[in-house]
């Protein structure tokens, strides 16, 4: 039945088959009547995409890989499934501007996914934005864009969201008319929260991505063990809610429980909690300004400590970085992610270790920290000159 006679919203999803992608799926499949899939994409996880196609039923599938659309292509056509397959950059920016859908989820990881999410701004779409980096990347051209195009921002990290969730309705950037004093993102620590620099220094990618409360894809999971996840979250929030960076508080929380925090300048301070489970923010934002159901277990409070300690940037060098590069502006934290992506895809093939991480993005923002960042052309290559600039150096000291 159709929610009161309202018109289902029409969705693409970027980064279908990754974590995100999988979770957004399966709070759709909870609301037939809400929710119609236009498109949905991925890279190389053909059957994955098979199986989604099958159960969803999408009229677009897109894969970036053009060998992973030739095998997708022939793989729906065994199947007899009424979906067209497209491949390449340019159809990830194709479906996510279609005038056929109203919503966007942007789950694609790194900064691959900017293109097509800024198209999506440009083009006025509602964007449920996971891809951080697109943000960390562009800040102030997509903030620009969603403002200019009527463009509507919905958070899905689980801070912003949570910030989102304890902001006034009508706030619309100004901490003073509303009695903001700071945004408190929390931090679960990740899985080296209590190991020394030199245990930290010797880690591996396994012990990397076997983050403590969430499951998440292997790039984020490194992000959360270095706490440049974190980092990368500031800078997220200093443009979804034009905060300063003095008014943007990191504090450590293992049990991932409070998903941040709003301080009032009466003393208040609103926190949003729940179990930590991805479904929770992605269906606030889909169902937005609706509550719906997300297939979210109860958060079981009785017996449970809360416990609240503040970051070690000494054994995380990364978090102090990324306030670094948020302090520089420009084109510093475009650099910043990049040389961080190169640098945990190296860690991850196990070729470098897992300090190198920091000590590459540092090198990468001394060499090229203070460049321009008006255009997409000029993050763009930003980001290509950091790849560069961090992969040389990672090279001299695999
Ligand atoms: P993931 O690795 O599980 O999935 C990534 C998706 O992006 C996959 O569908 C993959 O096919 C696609 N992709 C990868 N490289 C691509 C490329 N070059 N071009 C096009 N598509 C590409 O990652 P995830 O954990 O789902 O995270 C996705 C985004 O959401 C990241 O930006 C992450 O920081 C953010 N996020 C994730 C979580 C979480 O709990 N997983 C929480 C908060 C934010
Ligand atoms: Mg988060």
């Amino acid at each position: 039945m159709n929610q009161g006679g309202k018109k289902p919203r029409v969705l693409t999803i970027l980064g279908a088959t990754g974590t995100i992608g999988v979770s957004t799926l399966d709070v759709v499949a909870r609301h037939p009547d809400r929710f119609e899939v236009f498109a949905l994409t991925g890279a190389t996880q053909v059957e994955r995409m098979v199986e989604q196609c099958r159960t969803h039923r999408p009229r677009f599938a897109v894969m970036s890989e053009p060998a992973a659309a030739a095998t997708l292509r022939a793989r729906i056509a065994e199947e007899g499934l009424p979906v067209t397959v497209l491949e390449g950059a340019a159809a990830l920016t194709e479906v996510a501007t279609a005038p056929e859908i109203d919503t966007l989820m942007a789950a694609i990881v790194g900064a691959a996914g900017l293109p097509a999410t800024l198209a999506a701004a440009r083009a006025g779409k509602r964007i449920l934005l996971a891809n951080k980096e697109t943000l960390v990347v562009s800040g102030q051209l997509f903030m620009d864009a969603v403002a200019a195009s009527g463009a509507e921002l919905l958070p899905i990290d689980s801070e912003h969201n949570a910030i989102f969730q304890a902001l006034p309705r009508d706030f619309d950037g100004d901490f003073q008319r509303v009695g903001v004093k700071a945004l408190w993102l929390t931090a679960s620590g990740g899985p080296f929260r209590t190991l020394s620099a030199e245990a930290i220094a010797a880690a591996t990618p396994a012990q990397a991505v076997a983050h403590p409360n969430w499951v998440m894809g292997r790039k984020i999971s490194v992000d959360s063990a270095s706490l440049m996840n974190k980092g990368l979250e500031v800078i997220e929030a200093r443009w979804l809610f034009n905060a300063r960076p003095d008014q943007i508080k990191v504090v450590v929380h293992p049990q991932s429980i409070v998903h941040s925090m709003v301080e009032y300048a009466d003393g208040s301070v609103i926190a949003q909690m729940g179990t930590p489970d991805m479904r929770t923010p992605i269906a606030y934002a889909l169902g937005f300004p609706e509550r719906i159901d997300a297939g979210v277990s109860a958060l079981e409070l009785m017996g449970k400590q809360l416990t609240f300690e503040a970051p070690d940037t000494a054994r995380f060098p990364c978090l102090q970085l990324a306030f670094d590069a948020l302090a520089a502006g420009g084109n510093a934290a475009a650099v910043l992610n990049a040389a961080n992506e190169v640098a945990v895809a190296r860690f991850l093939d196990g070729a470098v270790p897992f300090n190198a991480i920091a000590a590459s993005i540092a090198h990468a923002l001394d060499t090229l920290a203070g460049g321009p960042a008006d255009t997409l052309d000029d993050l763009l290559d930003a980001d290509r000159q950091a790849r560069g600039v961090a992969g040389a150096y990672l090279e001299a000291r695999a």
